[in-house]
């Protein structure tokens, strides 16, 4: 029966003890519960300008904002989409969505009018928050009746973001909210097809919180001493995630507008960052690029890494540059609420964790892997699909109850599509997508490992591997190359075939000015097939 076969499962689980977590609270409750505590506290930095937001200032505008919503005729459960960069308003926005009892939808402002208008109506949005520079690509939805306000001058026919944050809170005493109700719907990075827009509860986002931030061992240990780094964009998950932490237990975000490499160094040696939450085009930017040794970086104690797959060599050259920080990783996805394993390496009292390691899988949630072919769940070290189970995971993709159904399973699994394994410490180790492994005959060769590779060769800037068709083996691995110095595509080819087995083996390299990658921080494999089927 169904109930036997649950019990011959392997499961995974933290080495953390379960906790309990409370789930009465709602998202900004739980956020900010300690704020009145840190009150005078600095609870925002804003890199450009250096204005400081202490925690009393961001509870306050939140709360306005919530008031302003309603005089607006937002009402419980509208979504409001913000439609902006990294920006000090972000954090009292999106909290005043929340305790409004709205749910605020994040989207890239550099979207096109298109892809805008796509997510606005899926998502029946109510209200959008941007800047001036981006009010035209929203031309029809502001035709249609939906406000638009802007954080910056408001052009003609708009209205400024002040109608929310200069508002009088005392207008509107807070209602009551079930923490069941959506709070937030940001979409999936679309690095495998459309992006998806993914419900997630007020629980959901408490609970996955708390399963880093809380117990007597916190699996992410920041203090209010800490100073985060909030550079990677707050529209995606992996951002949002990491605000949400950091002002739930008192530390300072700095937050910066965009990412360029002389002004990150700039900002984390000003302002004594102690954690830099990072993508792996950035590990991979700092530990090739020269001018890192102009900045001191010194205050950094933990680095994170997450949203792709990181080689072990990078992560070896990585820590050369910043002896004294932990460099690690975590392992989220937007479905998983957002996250399913986190290094142990970043607790309060630490554990030994393994090179290229993703973490371990976070605590009061289970985790197997499971076999591609036979469905069955697989023990220690042996490859297969990783899912994950726990009240932190989401409730459901937007208006497509098919595809949620295919990716919960009834027993309340989420399929994660990436390959990997767990090994006899319990550490989570990624080998790649599903969709992306290469299938030459009968072999896999998952493309993030030569990728892993080529960018280990010093005279290789950036790398990636996409699979072209051939007759014989159906497919072949090749790959595109960023260089930084003279190196040929022999010797290209017999770098890696010296350290892969013979079906691994690059069948061409094509040399290119720069690797597709999304904002947050993923290799645009699609596009580089698109590339390819051109040439
Ligand atoms: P889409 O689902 O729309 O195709 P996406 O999967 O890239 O896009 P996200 O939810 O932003 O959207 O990313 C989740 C994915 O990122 C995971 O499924 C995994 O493939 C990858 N990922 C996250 N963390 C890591 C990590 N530490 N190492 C390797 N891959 C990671
Ligand atoms: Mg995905």
């Amino acid at each position: 029966s169904d109930h036997l076969e649950e019990k011959r499962e392997y499961i995974f689980r933290s080495k953390l003890p379960d906790i309990d977590i409370p789930t009465h609270f709602s998202l900004p409750q739980y956020v900010l519960q300690k704020a009145p505590q840190f009150s005078e506290k600095t609870s925002i930095i804003d890199s450009k300008t250096g204005t400081k937001f202490s925690y009393a200032e961001v509870e306050a505008t939140s709360r306005r904002v919530a008031a302003g919503l309603v005089k607006l005729g937002i009402q419980k459960g509208d979504v409001v989409m913000l439609l902006l960069p990294n920006c000090p308003q972000f954090v009292p926005l999106f909290l005043g969505v929340a305790v409004r009892g709205a749910i605020a939808t994040t989207a890239n402002p550099l979207y096109t009018h298109q892809e805008i208008g796509k997510q606005a109506r899926a998502s029946q949005t109510k209200l959008v928050i941007t800047q001036s520079a981006h009010v035209e690509k929203l031309s029809d939805i502001a035709a249609k009746g939906v406000p638009v306000l802007t954080t910056d001058q408001a052009p003609e026919g708009y209205q400024h973001v002040s109608v929310l944050t200069e508002a009088n809170e005392n207008d509107w005493p807070e209602e009551d909210m079930d923490p069941d109700d959506i709070v937030a719907l940001p979409y999936s990075s679309g690095t495998t097809g459309l992006p998806k827009g993914v419900m997630l509860s007020h629980k959901n986002l408490v609970i996955s919180i708390a399963q880093q931030m809380e117990g007597e061992n916190p699996n992410l240990y920041i203090a209010p001493e800490d100073v985060v780094l909030c550079v990677l964009p707050l529209y995606h998950i992996y951002s949002l995630y990491m605000f949400l932490c950091s002002l739930r237990v008192g530390a300072t975000l700095v937050i910066m507008e965009k990412y360029e490499i002389g002004k990150l160094l700039e900002v984390c040696q000003n302002h004594r960052v102690t954690i830099t939450p990072f993508v792996p085009p950035i590990v991979l930017a700092i530990a090739k690029n020269p001018i890192v040794s102009n900045y001191d970086m010194s205050s950094i104690r933990m680095v994170m890494s997450a949203a792709a797959p990181l080689g072990k060599e990078l992560e070896y050259s990585f820590k050369a540059r910043l002896p004294n920080a932990i460099v690690a990783q975590l392992y989220g996805m937007t479905e998983a609420g957002p996250l399913l394993a986190m290094s142990l390496a970043y607790a309060k009292n630490p554990f030994p964790v393994k090179p290229g390691s993703c973490g371990t899988i976070v605590r009061n949630a289970e985790a197997k892997i499971v076999s591609p072919e036979t469905g069955v769940s697989l023990p220690h070290n042996q490859l297969g699909e990783i899912c994950i189970r726990g009240s932190q995971i989401m409730k459901g993709y937007l208006n497509d109850p098919e595809s949620t159904a295919l990716t919960v399973d009834k027993y309340g699994w989420l399929h994660t599509g990436d390959v990997g394994y767990i090994d006899e410490d319990d550490e989570v180790f990624i080998v790649d997508r599903v969709k992306e492994i290469i299938r030459f005959k009968g072999f896999q060769v998952p493309p993030a490992e030569l990728e892993a590779i080529l960018v280990s060769h010093p005279s290789i800037a950036d790398a990636a591997v996409v699979p072209q068709k051939d007759d014989v083996a159906g497919e072949v691995p090749i790959a595109f190359v960023v260089r930084l110095s003279e190196v040929s595509e022999d010797e290209i080819k017999e770098f890696v075939a010296k350290q892969v087995v013979f079906y691994k083996r690059l069948h061409q390299v094509f040399f290119t000015e720069a690797i597709p990658k999304s904002p947050s921080g993923k290799i645009l494999r699609k596009d580089l097939r698109i590339t390819l089927s051109l040439k």
